[in-house]
């Protein structure tokens, strides 16, 4: 099926694989590049910004837009998750994104599917430790979407640093043949960062959100002027309870690439998820 932009503009959305794939070839006969940039809709200025990135990068970019029910846990969001695709094709299509993909679940999903990627050691840290199956669910759709698309090259935002370290592991252990770009966090004018979540915020918890980015900001900074770095992370996790947030699920210091013990002297990231009234925020920032 394929439903013809309703705007004028540039901008074409297929719900089916055969309409994604015959686009994209087309494309290539021409000798045109293509980016892909996937994601779960409901989109601010971080994905503009991730459209506008591909834009520079290729001849012709596509998006794609599909709440991935493999990657949210039983008692997680995936139901009350914001719609609205509608808004998104205008914002899309404004920009001038060539191409949307928006699959339904059994599109992709369909009945008999039976294969799960698994990146091992990178999943089962940091939020796979508090998302069980969350990223497995991430790296079948991404892998997925990458083998549905085969574009020269995928953006993917460094707001979610832990599912950008497991994309490139997989991207390279199944030689899948596309360069995956690493995108830097886009933030509202309080620093916190901007995600498609933040729509559960009340008010007064919006009000208290920039304590999320104020925390691990202090931290990196503590960490790279040489403070005890289980003391900087303790004080920024004291910051959250005290800013309103419920759960810290963790404040760490990491190695920038592998996500493991951080060493002196190594590139080094802060990592922090943590809840706020109905939404549960992650952030991270350089060391
Ligand atoms: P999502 O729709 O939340 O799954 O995100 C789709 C893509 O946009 C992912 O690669 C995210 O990392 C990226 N993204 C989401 N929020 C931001 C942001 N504030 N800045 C940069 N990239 C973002």
């Amino acid at each position: 099926m394929q439903v013809v932009s309703p705007t004028p503009g540039v901008l074409v959305a297929v719900r089916d694989v055969d309409s994604l794939r015959r686009r994209i070839q087309s494309w290539r006969r021409e000798g045109l590049s293509v980016a892909l940039v996937p994601t779960m809709g409901a989109l601010h200025k971080g994905h503009l910004t991730l459209m506008a990135h591909a834009q520079k990068l290729a001849d012709r970019v596509v998006a794609t837009i599909f709440v991935n029910p493999k990657q949210f846990g039983p008692n997680e969001d995936f139901a009350a998750y914001p719609r609205r695709e509608h808004d998104d094709f205008e914002m899309l299509n404004a920009a001038g994104v060539h191409l949307l993909f928006a699959p339904d679940v059994g599109a992709m999903y369909p009945q008999g599917f039976a294969t799960s990627v698994r990146v091992a050691g990178l999943s089962d840290i940091l939020d796979g430790e508090h998302r069980a199956g969350h990223f497995d669910g991430v790296a079948t759709v991404v892998t997925k979407l990458l083998l549905q698309a085969l574009p020269d090259i995928a953006l993917f935002g460094e707001k979610d640093y832990q599912q950008l370290a497991i994309i490139r592991r997989l991207t390279s252990d199944l030689n899948i043949p596309v360069d995956i770009i690493g995108a830097p966090t886009v933030r509202e004018a309080d620093g916190l960062a901007m995600s498609s979540r933040n729509a559960y915020l009340t008010a007064e918890e919006r009000a208290a959100a920039p304590a999320l980015h104020r925390a691990i900001t202090a931290a990196a900074k503590s960490i790279a002027g040489g403070a005890d770095i289980a003391g900087a992370l303790a004080k920024a996790r004291e910051e959250l309870l005290k800013a309103g947030f419920k759960n810290v699920d963790y404040v760490e210091a990491r190695h920038a690439q592998t996500l493991q013990r951080l060493n002196p002297g190594e590139p080094g990231r802060v990592l922090v998820a943590a809840q706020l009234g109905r939404a549960r925020l992650i952030d991270n920032i350089a060391i």
